[in-house]
């Protein structure tokens, strides 16, 4: 299909020559990464993000520059609503930092990390408590254990952390079998995130009975339309995530939020507090617990504070544009 529409190689080709870089410092380490690090491109409907992990080939980077083109090109489709509600995070810190984040964030849901390795469960259970002070009885948490439970560690820590009330818990073991086995034996609705990386993991998740709400990303799944589809096809909730962007890429997550015809819970969209600088004048922050939707530009003079060499960028994008065919609306494992 791909060399048959010559569309996508001609937005690629009329992309790279105005290439910006960018990276940003992080305030706390993310995914092994102090600094976030991409590339924007402008096209005729805007400025877009383009921000694979530094460890991500050409082909799965080629879900990312199909996000990327789309921003530049097509735009995304009509919002259903005008804000989009978000968490806060409360990484694996101590009970009186965790109430503090939270207090201090206007949110009224919180996704609190556990399950850090080498952290007491003891520690789990007392952030969480000082979460629900924070927040009150009417605030809903999350927990998000990144894989780090076996299934019994799970089974006992959720029947622990559920007196505290949880909305559900992400990815609290690595597996679909063993999520699936979980979902048999607690109460806790099941979020899968990581097992969720291309347009037909969902519907493996789906179809594994391994999760009750799926998280999406618009990035990593092709773009919004693309991402719009993986929700529908899988029928499952969706909770939409960043993948840390700056707030140009971010917007296709906001837009994803705003466009889905049902969001029954907040969105892990709240992440710009994550950067210490960003490529536009108005950043996308969350204020008392929401998003705008709307689409920040990209201010000349806060890129240039953060500008990179633009050359390895181009090469990734040259390189990812060689699967583009493959990319949308499901690229191969
Ligand atoms: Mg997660």
């Amino acid at each position: 299909m791909a060399d048959a529409d010559p569309g996508p190689r001609d937005r690629v080709a009329a992309a790279l020559p105005g290439l910006r870089a960018f990276a940003i410092p992080m305030r706390t380490r993310f995914r092994g990464i102090t600094v976030r690090e991409g590339a924007l491109i402008e096209g005729p409907a805007g400025w877009a993000e383009f921000s694979p992990f530094p460890e991500y080939g050409p082909r799965e980077c080629a879900r990312w520059l199909a996000c990327a083109l789309e921003a530049a090109w097509d735009g995304w489709p009509a919002p259903v609503r005008g804000r989009v509600p978000v968490n806060v995070t409360v990484p694996a810190v101590g009970p009186e930092q965790a109430h503090r984040i939270v207090s201090g964030s206007g949110c009224r849901t919180a996704k609190v990390k556990v399950a850090e390795r080498g952290q007491p469960d003891a520690g789990d259970i007392a952030r969480v408590e000082a979460v629900r002070d924070a927040l009150g009885p009417e605030g809903r948490i999350r927990v998000d254990a990144n894989g780090g439970w076996d299934v019994d560690t799970a089974v006992r820590m959720l029947r622990q952390l559920g007196r505290s009330g949880l909305e559900y818990a992400e990815q609290p073991c690595a597996t679909l079998d063993e999520l699936a086995e979980l979902r048999r034996r607690v109460d806790v609705p099941v979020c899968a995130d990581e097992s969720i990386r291309k347009a037909e993991d969902p519907l493996a998740v789906r179809a594994a009975g391994a999760a009750d709400i799926v998280m999406l990303k618009a990035q990593p799944l092709g773009g919004v339309a693309a991402a719009l589809r993986v929700a529908e096809a899988c029928g499952l909730p969706v909770v939409v995530s960043s993948a840390v962007e700056s707030s140009v890429g971010l917007a296709a997550g906001v837009a994803l939020a705003a466009a889905l015809p049902r969001l029954p819970y907040a969105c892990g969209l709240a992440t710009m507090s994550l950067l210490t600088g960003d490529v536009t004048a108005d950043p996308l922050a969350g204020q008392a617990g929401y998003l705008p939707v709307r689409r920040p530009p990209v201010s000349p003079q806060r890129l240039s504070r953060w500008e990179s060499d633009p050359a390895p960028w181009r090469a990734r994008v040259v390189a990812a544009a060689e699967f583009l065919g493959a990319a949308v609306p499901a690229g191969p494992a």
